[in-house]
Parts: C-alpha cells; sequence; structure tokens
C-alpha cells in the first residue's frame, strides 16, 4: 500500500468495494491493538497506525491490574464490576504468562469505613460474575500475622480478596502481534493527521515520523482508540459536534522503592480522602505505590510526577505501614494520563472508568471513537467495536477473543508453574532468572529465540544482566521494537535493572540489529 499510492488519492473516487482496508483503527494502546485482534480474527483486512511506540502511552503507565474495581461499588458501577470481573478469569487464561493471580490484603481502618460495608462490598465482588480460578474473600487478623507484620501495630483485622496482576505493555503488544498473525497491517511511529469522508470510505492522511513519508489510505470504517487524544483526532479533522463526548483528562503517578516486605501479596490503603492506594511487590526486588489522581490538561506524552504527588504517596504509605519511607527512596516513578469519558462528575474519583463508544454520525461510512475505559475490559471492549463495524453484514467467525490464548500463552492448563519446570529442563544451562524473566515475557514465544540453543554461546552476544543478543533480535523482528527504550520499559522492564553500561552495549548494537532487519 505504502509503496504503491500516490501522494494524495482522488478521495472522490473511492468506492466503498475499493477501499484499502476495512478498518483502520488509530492509536496502538490497548483498546486498539485489542480491536484490531478481534478484527483482523474475523476476517476483516485491518491497519492499525500509532504515532510512537505500541503502549507508549496510558496503557504502559497503569496500576497493572486485571481487576474488578472494588472500590467502583461504593459509586454503584455494578455494570462495570461485573463486566470486568468476568474479565479476570477469561484474560487471566488467555494470557496466563503475563497475567497472574494476586492476594489483596485490606487493612481494616474504622475511622475509614466500618466492616460491614467492606464485607457487603467483597460479597457482591465474590459474587458478581462466577469465579472458578480465582479464591474468594474473607477475613484476616493481621496482629501475629506475615500478612500485618510490616504494618503499624494498631492494625488488628482486615480483609483477604484475590484480583490479578498483569505486565500492561505486554499485553499490548500481545494483542498487536495476534492482530498481525491474523492479517492485520501494524504501523508504529505512523501518525494518522487527517480524516476525511468520501462518498462510502474514509482517507486517512498518514504521516511516518521516523522516515518523513506521507501518505493517503482509505478505509470503510475507522476507529479512533487514540486514548487521551481522541477528541483532538477528532477535533482536528473538524469532526466535532456540539453532541461529541468531552474527555476529562487525569494523570495518575506511582513511585517504585526498594522491596518493602517479603511475600507476594499487595496491600489496599484507605486514605482520609476516600481514594484508596495500592502497594504491590513489582518485578522482583521493588515495590510499586500508586495511584495519584490530578486533573491534567497538557501534552499527555510529557505528564510527569509531580512534588505533590510524591509526598502523596509517600504519606499514603506512612500512615500504614510502620518503616517510613521519604522522597529521597524514590527509585522511579512514572505517570500516565486517564482518557475518562466527562459524565459531568465533579471530582475525578467518582468520574465513571465505564467507557463510551461515540458514532460520528449515523451517514455516511463508521468512525467510531472510543472515550475511556479500563485495561480490564479491552476484550469486550473491543468485541462491542468490531460487533458495531460488522453490524448488518456476514459475520461467519462471531465473538472469539474470549478464548484464544494470546501469543505465548498456550501453556498447558494454564499451569505456569509445570510450564517454568518444563522449560528449565530444556534449556537447564540457562541462569535461572533469566529463564524465569523469558517464561514471564514470552511464554511459548520463548522458543522462538532459544530454539536450538544448547549453550550461552548460541546466545549470541552478551550486552551485560542477563541481556542476550538473540532476544533483542527477536524484539525487533517480532514485537516492533526500534529503540533500546522500547526494550528496557515497554516490551521489559530491563531498564530498571541493569547497569548504565548494559544500556550503552545494547543501544550502540541495536542500530546495527535495526539495519540488519530493514533490510
Ligand atoms: C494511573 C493509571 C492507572 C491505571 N490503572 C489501571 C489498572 O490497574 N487496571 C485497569 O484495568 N485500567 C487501569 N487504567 C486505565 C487504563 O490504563 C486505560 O484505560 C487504557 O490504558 C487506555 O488505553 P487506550 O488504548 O485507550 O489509550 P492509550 O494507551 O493512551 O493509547 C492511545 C494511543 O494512541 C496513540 N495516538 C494518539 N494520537 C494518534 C494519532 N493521531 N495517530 C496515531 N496514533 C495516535 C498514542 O500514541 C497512544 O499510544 C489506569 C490508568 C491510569 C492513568
Amino acid at each position: 500500500m505504502k509503496e504503491s499510492e500516490p501522494a494524495q488519492t482522488d478521495a472522490a473516487q473511492i468506492e466503498s468495494a475499493r477501499a484499502d482496508y476495512d478498518i483502520c483503527v488509530i492509536g496502538g494502546g490497548i483498546n486498539g491493538a485489542g480491536i484490531a485482534r478481534d478484527a483482523a480474527g474475523r476476517g476483516l483486512k485491518v491497519l492499525l497506525v500509532e504515532a510512537a511506540d505500541l503502549a507508549s502511552a496510558t496503557s504502559s503507565a497503569s496500576t497493572k491490574l486485571i481487576h474488578g474495581g472494588l472500590r467502583y461499588l461504593e459509586y454503584y458501577e455494578f455494570h462495570l464490576v461485573r463486566a470486568s470481573l468476568k474479565e479476570r478469569e477469561r484474560l487471566l487464561n488467555i494470557a496466563p504468562h503475563v497475567i497472574r493471580p494476586m492476594r489483596f490484603v485490606l487493612p481494616h481502618d474504622k475511622a475509614q469505613r466500618p466492616a460491614r460495608l467492606i464485607r457487603l462490598g467483597l460479597f457482591f465482588y465474590d459474587n458478581l460474575a462466577k469465579r472458578k480460578r480465582l479464591m474468594g474473600s474473607r477475613g484476616v487478623a493481621l496482629r501475629g500475622s506475615p500478612l500485618g507484620r510490616p504494618l503499624e501495630h494498631h492494625y488488628k483485622k482486615g480483609f483477604i480478596y484475590t484480583d490479578c496482576r498483569v505486565d500492561d505493555s505486554r499485553l499490548v503488544v500481545l494483542n498487536a502481534m495476534s492482530a498481525a498473525q491474523k492479517g492485520a497491517d501494524i504501523l508504529t511511529h505512523t501518525k494518522c493527521e487527517n480524516l476525511n469522508q468520501s462518498g462510502k470510505v474514509w482517507t486517512v492522511d498518514l504521516h511516518d515520523l521516523v522516515s518523513g513519508e506521507r501518505w493517503v489510505v482509505s478505509a470503510k470504517t475507522v476507529v479512533n482508540a487514540a486514548g487521551p487524544w481522541v477528541r483532538s483526532v477528532l477535533d482536528e479533522a473538524g469532526l466535532t459536534s456540539p453532541e461529541t463526548p468531552n474527555i476529562r483528562l487525569v494523570k495518575g503517578s506511582h513511585i517504585i522503592i526498594n522491596q518493602a516486605y517479603e511475600g507476594e501479596h499487595a496491600y489496599v490503603l484507605q486514605q482520609p480522602d476516600k481514594r484508596i492506594v495500592f502497594v504491590m511487590p513489582y518485578e522482583g526486588k521493588y515495590t510499586l505505590i500508586g495511584t495519584t489522581e490530578e486533573a491534567f490538561n497538557d501534552d499527555p506524552y510529557e505528564a510527569r510526577i509531580s512534588k505533590k504527588e510524591t509526598e502523596y504517596l509517600c504519606a499514603a504509605y506512612n500512615r500504614s505501614f510502620k518503616k517510613d519511607i521519604r522522597q529521597s527512596d524514590v527509585l522511579w516513578a512514572y505517570s500516565g494520563v486517564r482518557p475518562l469519558f466527562d459524565d459531568g462528575e465533579d471530582s475525578a474519583t467518582s468520574v465513571t472508568r465505564d467507557y463510551v463508544l461515540h458514532e460520528y454520525s449515523d451517514e455516511g461510512p463508521l468512525l467510531l471513537s472510543v472515550f475511556g475505559g479500563k485495561l480490564t475490559t479491552y476484550r469486550v471492549l473491543s468485541e462491542q467495536v468490531v460487533d458495531r463495524v460488522l453490524e448488518g453484514q456476514a459475520d461467519d467467525i462471531g465473538p472469539w477473543t474470549a478464548s484464544e490464548n494470546l501469543p505465548g500463552g498456550g501453556i498447558l492448563n494454564g499451569d505456569f508453574d509445570r510450564f517454568i519446570l518444563f522449560q528449565k529442563s530444556k534449556y537447564f544451562w540457562l541462569d535461572e532468572g533469566v529463564l524465569y524473566r523469558y517464561a514471564r515475557s514470552y511464554g511459548l514465544l520463548m522458543d522462538r529465540f532459544l530454539k536450538g540453543t544448547k549453550s550461552y554461546e548460541d546466545l549470541g552476544e552478551h550486552y551485560g544482566d542477563g541481556v542476550y543478543e538473540v532476544e533483542i533480535h527477536y524484539l525487533v523482528r517480532d514485537e516492533w521494537a526500534r529503540t533500546a527504550e522500547d526494550i528496557l520499559y515497554r516490551r521489559s522492564k530491563l531498564g530498571l535493572h541493569v547497569s548504565g553500561e548494559t544500556v550503552q552495549n545494547l543501544e550502540k548494537a541495536l542500530s546495527e540489529i535495526l539495519k540488519q532487519h530493514s533490510r
């Protein structure tokens, strides 16, 4: 398409039947990637364009939970909580490598919420949707228990429930990979600069931000999944009307400190402002604390944690944990911007986390825009979008994404522990930490770059800290990685673990590897 298309398509002459694509999806966050996957799997010709790297915006800056959202029950969001609870086990089943159950300990603080209210909330949480793999909730005695050990002495009891944690940016990449396997074209560093309606199709002006090349494609449907930019894509194309929803941008930040406690469980800390803050194990030797909520009006790519947010998170932690932390304990922080559907609520905390699909007009080709949403609900959202696109047309395949594994996720019975044992016997010579990281990040995909290897010599150059050449070739060839940052912070979280020397070695090698794969 890119090579043969003239610089400007004579838009008016494009017939629907001759459109380059059935769907052009704008935005390679979780929603765009999920929609591309679903649509490609139903036989549609799909193009996904992402202005930067996959998951470079909100979808790599989340709290990393696949959860029902216990807190949303306080806002009577039963529909959202039920849909999210249903998704937990579905997503766990299709991606057991990047998603895993995690227990959450909620220390009881009677000054915040009465115990009976929490019990009622947890009753709904346990029963709003069927559970097979995830345990239900129960009360726990904290005093004298290992669960209570890191907490202030005054916490006597609490509650424990189960949700899931996810590697958010890898979930995005796996959806994009699945879409590509089913025939979708995925173009990263490619911005949609304008949209024009011409007869029965949309023409989409594209700009390759690396090469500078510009071209136009046509598509029967456009899905605007640009997250925090959803409204600006429409504004810039002159496609808004008084009915177009507004978006509420809310910044949320997280801090990372050295591992604060033993165990694989998380804590849910109630705050005097009625918000909750999660404290959870992260990347083996760290603890993640978040999140904040702050109205935001700048460029979402530039969202950074403020001093006030760091202070808020340290204070939230210090209120409940015995050993205080200070701002100087913060090793790393990240911020993202929630693109919330503006439902007119005053406070950012009470604005709905549910999504709204907006249609540009009921005449002419379809333009759907995704307002709001959660990582947890991306799959149902995608299904709903594709159902709408196919409305009135033959859909021989129908909804399919609830049961087909994401790439690398076809682990026997979803049993990750057995999978690890199996991989250990296969690659017995490989350092356990490296093997575990490969298994968690790639699942069965790790065999793509390890198959046939018998010793370290077969892994190519060692850049340091367990980062080997074969993995980098794989990430460039199969996962659209282009820069060291793509590799160190989105395809993995190696950036938190490796030395400056390893980063330099990787950066140096990467330009050569990129050249090899572009030939
Ligand atoms: C602090 C925080 C914590 C959160 N925690 C959770 C959680 O624990 N669990 C949960 O379920 N949800 C959570 N969420 C919500 C969730 O992260 C978001 O709903 C989700 O990531 C939004 O995905 P998206 O695809 O809509 O947007 P994004 O991930 O922002 O993707 C949009 C993409 O569009 C691209 N783009 C923009 N304009 C253009 C253009 N013109 N052309 C091409 N590409 C373009 C951008 O580069 C971007 O990559 C959290 C959100 C925040 C901010």
